[in-house]
């Protein structure tokens, strides 16, 4: 069995060996494009932005700005200007909570989210809730993982404000079915939100095809830095909302009276943002749009189908998050074991996993499990990852 090609672009994988890296939806490895980006950067560029009078300040911002038009040009944005650079998806929903989330919603409004929703998908909302009066409602996820369409139907009824769902599950995989689950919540006239946060790395993303008002995604789960995120937003509503930071940046003019306002992106862009982080993730994209795309899918789909199956032969395993539709996720359990202690001993076997509620325990809840084992593939992952994966899992039932 061969490594795929793009596994060499990662220096950590060549400087770790003594592990398997299977932690890929809590973050992932960086290229070495991206590592130089950054050096560049820090190397001969280094400045701040928007404000120089200097040919430094001047190069910084124009960096900072070319990021900016990779990003909307990878999601198919209609301008930059509706492309906001965030600390992450976390971020950039607690910003649609804070700035358009009181334009939409008030006392006795609905707002929809999934119960298989990260949790930073589900407290801004509430907090909103506790502001405006508006009330939250989550449609229930099947036993295999799926929304229940019926009842995301049901609660669609009640003509909800906004509707806020994953893109895919991070704790399962599942991938949601986005070209219907959209327009149906377009349809009543709700705003629409989607979490991309476990999307971006293995989709192509096109938000105009999606028809969402909101995209929210973190750089560092595309290969890219952490600390630098998305927030695309359709640009009549980013019109519309008011600034939910202030400060240096965001201005037009300001006196001790009175404040205007920066235009779009800026508004939304108080203080200095992270430049080095918006090139290094515009990194990520170059490094990603070089790739052919459509054998990363193909390549990760193998991952998942085969990690499926050789997981499933093991006894007493199973497999939680059975959806039709997965992204490249395996969350599973062992009979009669705490997935903490599966984790621990795949880590002494030098097999990274992560274990527990996968900051989504409405969704756990819903299955009626505390937590699960998750291991989460990438395009550098390998099948014989994927066998030690499996071999580790066999020894650490033997020691359980
Ligand atoms: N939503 C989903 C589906 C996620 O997987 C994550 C990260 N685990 C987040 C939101 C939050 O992303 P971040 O921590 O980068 O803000």
């Amino acid at each position: 069995m061969t490594e795929p090609a793009w596994r060499s672009d990662f220096p950590l994988l060549a400087n770790r060996r003594d592990m398997v890296y299977l932690d890929n939806a809590a973050t992932t490895q960086k290229p070495k494009a991206v590592l130089d980006a950054l050096a560049r950067y820090y190397r001969g560029t280094n400045a701040n932005v928007h404000r120089g009078a200097h040919r430094l300040s001047d190069e910084a911002t124009a960096a900072f700005e070319a990021a900016r038009e990779t990003l909307a040009r990878r999601i198919n944005a209609r301008s930059s200007r509706e492309v906001l650079w965030t600390r992450g998806t976390t971020e950039a929903i607690n910003l649609v909570a804070a700035a358009h989330g009181p334009l939409a919603v008030g006392d006795g409004d609905r707002i929809l989210i999934t119960e298989m929703e990260h949790h930073s998908n589900i407290v801004p909302w509430q907090q909103l809730c506790q502001r405006t009066g508006a009330v939250l409602k989550a449609a229930r996820v099947l036993p295999s993982g799926e929304i229940d369409r019926d009842d995301f139907a049901a609660k669609l009824e009640e003509q909800p404000r906004i509707v806020s769902i994953s893109h895919v599950s991070n704790a399962l995989g599942t991938v949601n079915d986005l070209s219907s689950l959209v327009p149906s919540a377009k349809a009543v006239g709700a705003t629409v939100v989607v979490d991309g946060a476990q999307a971006v790395a293995h989709f192509d993303i096109d938000v105009q095809a999606l028809g969402c008002d909101f995209y929210a995604f973190s750089g560092h789960k595309m290969y890219g830095p952490t600390g630098i995120g998305v927030l695309y937003g359709r640009e009549e509503l980013l019109e519309e909302m008011p600034p939910w930071q202030s400060g240096g940046e965001m201005i037009e003019r300001v006196r001790i009276e009175e404040t205007t306002y920066a235009t779009l992106p800026f508004k939304f862009e108080a203080g200095t943002p992270d430049i080095s982080g918006a090139i290094g993730l515009a990194a990520a994209v170059d490094y990603l749009d070089d790739l052919d795309g459509e054998a990363i899918e193909a390549h990760e789909a193998s991952l998942l189908a085969y990690a499926s199956a050789s997981l499933n032969q093991v006894e007493g395993l199973r497999i939680v998050g059975t959806a039709r539709a997965k992204g490249p996720v395996v969350s599973f359990l062992l009979d009669g074991s705490h997935p903490h202690d599966v984790g621990t001993l795949l880590d002494q076997q030098g097999v990274a996993v992560r274990t527990g509620h996968h900051c989504a325990m409405p969704l756990m809840d819903a299955l009626g499990v505390a937590g699960t084992v998750r291991a989460s593939f990438s395009l550098y992952n390998s099948l014989e990852d994927i066998d030690k994966l499996s071999g580790a899992v066999r020894t650490a039932r033997t020691m359980l």
